[in-house]
């Protein structure tokens, strides 16, 4: 049993059930025991004591083509300098150390850049520092410099609480986590009135009886602070994540260890948890801050926008030898079964901006 478990046990014997959102904030970020805080999360395999992959990770490609995205609309945003990039969640730093290196071509770009990233975890913070040594470090985005802003996150807000609720007959029941015979089990709570944000409600599908609606407070504050910052001094931002493009409910609460999915209740602290991103929540939250949002569009789609094809073909030229791993890498990223489909990108910019590259409407 993890020691994150025996306390959890214990202090639901207490104190009675908690809520999944507890749950989920103390499994991921417990000060002492929680998964981002010990773990290191990132790897190509289970053997290397990775529990999962992220875009960056897989391969460069993902970081170049977005640093070359960023450089674009630097450039068309009249090259404002000095201006802020912005990373929420950078995980191990490799997706900034790609962004800057592919961005070096444009040498006005690389004096103008001050890197900023948002970040919990004093562990990866130390990880980050070794890739992106100028990095300036803060707890949230409320404190990025007032300034011109390009925020870029990937599978940042997928690591965030989540609660859930059950539609009854007449209100609705909070998810909640119980103890029983040293076991954690999901449970419905007491049914009342469902605290939904304004915007989480103006987000909600059809929902019938015993559907399950995802509220993400720490989603949506987020969000707004990236959007008021941006609103406030210019600039756009970039999220990229696995999640819905159009208004859905169901339970998409899950964990993953050793790249397996595993039961989320089984060894808090040592799994890594997540739920799927509302994606038309954040472009909402953004809209009402008043940006403007981009159509949200899948990865695939995206990255083949801005050059994928291309940029696999220079790099097959370049490393004689790597051809096979690099087709890889790019099935990995664009193919519809694999990451292509299920993770979406969330294009927000200021009213004065340029349009955003990338976000082709369906039907060109
Ligand atoms: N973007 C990286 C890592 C994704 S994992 C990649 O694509 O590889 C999620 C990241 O968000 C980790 O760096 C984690 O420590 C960070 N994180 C999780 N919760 C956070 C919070 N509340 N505030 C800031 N960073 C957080």
């Amino acid at each position: 049993m993890t020691p994150l478990k025996q306390i959890l046990l214990k202090e639901i014997a207490e104190n009675g059930p908690m809520t999944l959102a507890d749950y989920m904030q103390r499994a991921l970020a417990d000060p002492t025991h929680g998964y981002y805080m010990q773990r290191r999360p990132f790897g190509a395999t289970g053997a290397d004591g990775g529990d999962f992959i992220t875009a960056p990770e897989v391969s460069q490609m993902f970081g170049e083509l977005i640093g070359a995205w960023l450089a674009d609309l630097w450039m068309r945003m009249n090259q404002p300098s000095p201006f802020c990039l912005a990373e929420l969640g950078p995980g191990r730093g490799t997706l900034m150390a790609d962004i800057l290196r592919a961005a070096n071509v444009l040498p006005a770009f690389s004096n103008a850049v001050q890197v900023h990233f948002v970040e919990t975890s004093a562990a990866l913070r130390a990880t980050q520092k070794q890739l992106v040594p100028d990095a300036v470090w803060h707890d949230t985005a409320a404190t990025l410099p007032a300034m011109p802003t390009l925020i870029i996150g990937n599978e940042f807000f997928d690591a965030l609480p989540i609660q859930q609720y059950r539609k009854q007959i007449n209100g609705w029941s909070p998810i909640v986590v119980t103890a029983e015979d040293d076991c954690l089990a999901l449970a419905d709570g007491e049914n009342g009135a469902a605290p939904f944000s304004d915007a989480l409600a103006a987000c909600l599908p059809d929902v019938r009886q015993g559907d399950i609606v995802e509220s993400a407070p720490m989603v949506e504050a987020a969000m707004q602070i990236a959007a008021q910052h941006i609103a406030a001094h210019g600039g756009a931002a970039l999220l990229i994540d696995y999640g819905h493009a159009a208004p859905a409910c169901g339970d998409s609460f899950q964990a993953m260890r050793g790249h397996e999915f595993t039961d989320p209740l089984a060894e808090p602290g040592l799994a890594d948890l997540t739920a799927h991103v509302n994606f038309p929540l954040l472009a909402h939250i953004a809209e009402r801050a008043g940006l403007t949002a981009a159509p949200i569009v899948e990865q695939g789609r995206f990255l083949e926008a801005l050059g994928l094809s291309l940029r696999a073909q220079q790099l097959m030229q370049l490393s004689p030898g790597r051809e096979m791993d690099i087709q890889t890498e790019r099935h990995r990223l664009a193919a519809p079964q694999e990451m292509g489909s299920l993770f979406k990108v969330l294009g927000v910019a200021h009213k004065d901006m340029p349009m955003l590259a990338g976000f082709l409407p369906e039907a060109i």
